[in-house]
């Protein structure tokens, strides 16, 4: 453990002293009787930073997204999504299993325009197509490499959707970075949409949970499915607890998080034969795709890098993708770089 720098994930940090010394201290009740006061305090406390009527607890960002999509919804209907999204690519199909709907990814790179949106709608009331309802955004996009999206080109994409009468959703689980990185507020960022989603488990540090913020009917909506797919809790304020602390002391911190990702960006494309974009190193990601000249596989490269202490996730066969969190240092991301440099050398 001491000497590992672990760039796996900004899932893997653990709760600081402070951040346990919170949760151990916290009043808690039976949240589903809406009793528990510290989950009450960061329901409403998010939805006032989000700019939103109501904010729901969930466990798990994946099932704020299927919450969410079963909320917005219809079964066989046809949600328009950014290629390689997380509702697309990591949740097992959940949007389908769950919701019922199918996914149509758009445009590249973490981006689609409003054009694209529009040209994606399926014609309503047409005999042999799925009805188009709702269209997600992803910010920042995790896969593309933690990219923000143009606060611009969402107000068009939003505007779009009001058009043509479809829902709009915000899987916002980085929204903390997007925020931080562009200086726009979060309930800026959150206005087009009528549901939005974050996530406490990632760059905030806490050991979990997420939540989903909207008009009061929607989130009473989507309080009832989160019942019916088991995600209602109990005492659930220990948790909360967690996240108000990381409101505190680990939001602001997120701009160290984007600068070593920069780090090591920088350092892996000035001396590493890997693709690498720096424009889309924005926040806490890198993503660098592996050449196929070269005879290391990202898996490959994953392994050896794990024995010398550094851990990166094969993304895909070429794919890596590294991200920076509270638990590791400048120097840290400097070293894995040096690391990763050595052994894409040899
Ligand atoms: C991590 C993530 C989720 C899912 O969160 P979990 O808590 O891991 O289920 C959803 N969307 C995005 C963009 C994510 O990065």
């Amino acid at each position: 453990m001491t000497d590992r720098i672990d760039l796996r994930s900004d899932t893997v940090t653990q709760p600081t002293a402070a951040m346990r010394a919170a949760m151990a201290a916290a009043p808690v009740g039976d949240d589903q009787y809406g009793e528990d006061p510290s989950t009450n305090r960061l329901q409403a406390r998010c939805a006032e930073l989000l700019g939103k009527e109501a904010a729901l607890w969930l466990p798990t960002g994946t099932l704020a997204n299927q919450v969410a999509l079963r909320t917005l919804t219809r079964p066989g209907d046809e949600v328009v999504a950014c290629r390689e999204s997380h509702a697309a690519w990591h949740e097992l199909g959940g949007a389908a299993a769950n919701a019922g709907v199918q996914i149509h990814e758009i445009g590249q790179g973490g981006r689609f325009s409003a054009d694209e949106l529009r040209a994606a709608v399926k014609p309503r009331n047409f005999a042999i197509f799925p009805t188009t309802t709702l269209v997600e955004v992803e910010n920042t996009h995790n896969r593309a490499g933690g990219v923000v999206v143009p606060q611009p080109e969402v107000l068009r994409i939003c505007a779009v959707a009001r058009e043509m009468g479809l829902a709009t959703f915000l899987d916002g689980a980085r929204l903390w970075n997007a925020s931080v990185a562009t200086g726009l507020p979060l309930h800026e960022l959150a206005a087009p949409f009528e549901l939005v989603a974050v996530a406490f488990s990632k760059g905030l540090g806490a050991p979990g949970g997420s939540l989903l913020a909207g008009p009061k009917a929607l989130i009473a909506a989507a309080d009832r499915h989160r019942r019916r797919m088991g995600g209602a809790m109990r005492q659930n304020g220990i948790f909360a607890a967690a996240a108000l602390h990381a409101l505190d002391h680990h939001l602001d911190r997120l701009a160290e998080d984007h600068a070593n990702a920069r780090v090591l960006a920088e350092a892996l494309a000035a001396a590493a034969p890997v693709q690498l974009d720096l424009a889309t190193v924005q926040t806490n990601i890198v993503v660098f795709h592996l050449p196929a000249a070269l005879p290391l596989d990202a898996p490959t490269l994953s392994e050896r890098a794990r024995e010398r202490g550094v851990l990166v996730n094969a993304f895909g066969a070429r794919t890596v993708r590294a991200v920076t969190h509270l638990d590791v240092t400048r120097a840290q991301c400097a070293r894995a770089a040096a690391v990763l440099v050595e052994l894409l050398a040899a």
